[in-house]
């Protein structure tokens, strides 16, 4: 049987390990003060924020909660940002997303400080992520890095193949599995024999969001396999972009859905908190 990636025990740790360093912070007389925006109440987001302030309490982080009208201008919303950029006790500020449609995603992402852009969105970010330079990096590609390296898997001169392009997950992912000197290739949707490429894996990255898309048939025997997809299947119950039991037998390692990547990512988002202190 593979080794089962245990996301929750891994984000657990990384809590604790932050906890630990926002203490030592506060003991320098150093607070950290994350300003957390959402406009309208879709329920999603909801539940995101809410564990995303959760986490804050936890590791003993200060948490902003800006809760707007879905009928926020994107000229108000933008001016609350500027004034949180000027505010010296907020560090990180978070924007939720998806945001309405009548405002431009890019337009509020762009204008946050890229020292406070917690979420590693900001074209700065990026652009430091692609040439190594310190930065905040997105919180699901950083916490699968981690994932991978508390659990023994060797990233230097290994295959990796990324299924997915976008530019939350799978941009990012390819940039840090490269940072790390994998062999990276990115499949997308107008990749060709995309089970020939993803056969070449030693560390297959799927990020395609297509319920149970990735059957045993895509992945190479001994073959790591990290899952970022989340989806409700037809019982209502949780799964990932990888058919589980289908893939488990062939694999030397898998992360389940969920307690697999979900979890990382508001670890991983504490740890750019607390870092933020560092940058700014
Ligand atoms: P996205 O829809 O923006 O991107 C999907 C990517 O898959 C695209 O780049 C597309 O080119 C590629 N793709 C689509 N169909 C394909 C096909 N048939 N063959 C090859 N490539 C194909 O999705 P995303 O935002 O990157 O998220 C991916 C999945 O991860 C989703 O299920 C999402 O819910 C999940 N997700 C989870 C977390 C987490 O915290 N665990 C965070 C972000 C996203």
């Amino acid at each position: 049987m593979p080794q089962i990636i245990d996301g929750k025990a891994i984000s657990a740790q990384i809590k604790d390990e932050v906890k630990e360093k926002v203490s030592q912070l506060k003991e320098q007389g150093i607070s950290v003060c994350l300003a957390v925006i959402q406009v309208g109440n879709d329920p999603a987001s909801s539940v995101y924020v809410g564990n995303k302030k959760k986490a804050c309490a936890y590791v003993g982080i200060e948490s902003l909660s800006y809760e707007l009208a879905e009928e926020t201008t994107q000229e108000e919303l933008l001016s609350l940002i500027r004034e949180l950029n000027q505010k010296e006790e907020v560090n990180g500020i978070l924007v939720q997303l998806p945001l309405p449609g009548h405002i431009d995603e890019n337009a509020v992402i762009g204008a946050i400080d890229p020292r406070k852009d917690v979420d590693g969105f900001h074209p700065q970010s990026v652009g430091t992520l692609c040439i190594g330079q310190p930065g905040f990096v997105s919180c699901t590609p950083a916490g699968i890095i981690e994932l991978l390296k508390r659990s023994g898997v060797k990233i230097a001169g290994k295959e990796c193949v990324v299924i997915g392009r976008s530019n939350i997950v799978g941009k990012p992912m390819a940039l840090l599995l490269l940072r790390e000197n994998g062999t990276v290739t990115v499949a997308h949707s107008k990749t060709e024999n995309l089970k020939e490429v993803t056969a070449r894996a030693d560390i297959l990255i799927v990020a395609v969001g297509k319920p149970r898309m990735i059957t045993a048939e895509y992945v190479k025997e001994g073959a790591v396999v990290i899952d970022v997809g989340i989806h409700r299947n037809e019982n209502n119950k949780l799964c990932g972009d990888v058919d589980y039991e289908d893939v488990a037998p062939v694999c030397s390692a898998i992360t389940p859905v969920p307690g697999g990547v979900g979890p990382m990512t508001i670890a991983m988002l504490m740890y750019n908190c607390a870092n933020s202190v560092s940058l700014q």
